[in-house]
């Protein structure tokens, strides 16, 4: 398997990182994940943009400018310049004796790799969730490699047997370990505001796009835990979940089970669309 280090094309088990990285000491690092479909990336410009703006945040000077080509050099290397993948890229703020302040003139490292995508299951068979307590910090809106918050609650819910876990920050469910969290309440679809608490996802802001072109309402409203036995569809979204109905979170199961509800649905068809064809309007 190949990766990308920095500017070298390497075999993954011979691509080698300082002990000393920060991204290895403190999870100093920011990263991305989007997939190639049908030859392009799939709201790849919004998935940069979003790199630029968690560079922005943490400080971190990266020059983004090369990126295309070097990710265009990974994909031939791999032989997947015109296949279905799914591409990693982490940045972190490279190696420096470790201090918390951050070092001055340090390079910072750039790892990407690329894998064949499938499209997950999940996205036609509704999936359990658990709610866990939102653990995490206040700059959940930082798509950064310090994941551990994320990857505990995950582990918690793969454990018990559940797709995803669900965050649950003073009585408000914000959005889930590796994905955002949308409801659907009479005819209204509710997801949480893109502050602090969540990761906006590119997918979240897809599926509020597609609502506004296809006269769906909604609100970016977060949902009291209590409230979960008013709603009456649930479903996740992400890069790679894609559009995911939930089909239980907690004790309470949702009416529509097997199937996932008439919105979710509806909003699943028009993301498939979309894909065979990436425009907004
Ligand atoms: N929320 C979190 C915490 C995530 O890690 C992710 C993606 O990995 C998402 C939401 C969904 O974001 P996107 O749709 O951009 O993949």
């Amino acid at each position: 398997e190949k990766v990308l280090l920095n500017d070298a094309i390497l075999n993954a088990s011979e691509a080698k990182v300082s002990v000393f990285d920060r991204g290895f000491l403190f999870g100093d690092g920011v990263y991305e994940v989007m997939v190639q479909l049908d030859n392009r990336f799939f709201f790849g410009k919004e998935h940069l943009d979003r790199l630029e703006s968690s560079l922005k945040k943490v400080r971190l000077s990266f020059e983004l400018s090369t990126l295309p080509q070097k990710i265009d050099r990974l994909l031939d290397a791999t032989g997947l310049t015109t296949e279905d993948c799914l591409l990693y890229i982490q940045v972190t703020r490279g190696t420096a004796p470790r201090k918390h302040a951050f070092p001055k003139d340090t390079a910072p490292t750039l790892l990407m790799y690329a894998v064949p995508f499938v499209l997950p299951e999940v996205n036609n068979k509704p999936v359990s969730a658990v709610t866990r307590p939102d653990f995490r910090w206040h700059r959940c809106d930082i798509k950064m490699t310090s994941l551990l918050g994320n990857v505990m609650a995950n582990d918690f819910a793969i454990q018990n047997g559940h797709y995803e876990a669900i965050f649950n920050r003073d009585g408000k469910m914000t959005e889930g370990t590796h994905s955002n969290l949308f409801f659907v309440n009479e005819g209204m679809v509710f997801t949480h505001p893109a502050d602090e608490h969540i990761l906006n996802g590119i997918t979240r802001e897809i599926v509020l796009q597609l609502c506004r072109d296809n006269n769906i309402p909604y609100r970016e409203e977060a949902i009291a835990f209590e409230r979960i036995n008013a709603m009456d569809e649930a479903f996740l979204t992400g890069t790679t979940t894609q559009i995911a109905a939930i089909r239980q979170i907690d004790d309470h199961t949702f009416y529509h089970r097997v199937e996932p509800g008439p919105v979710t649905k509806k909003l699943q068809q028009l993301f498939f669309e979309l894909k065979k064809n990436p425009i907004l309007h």
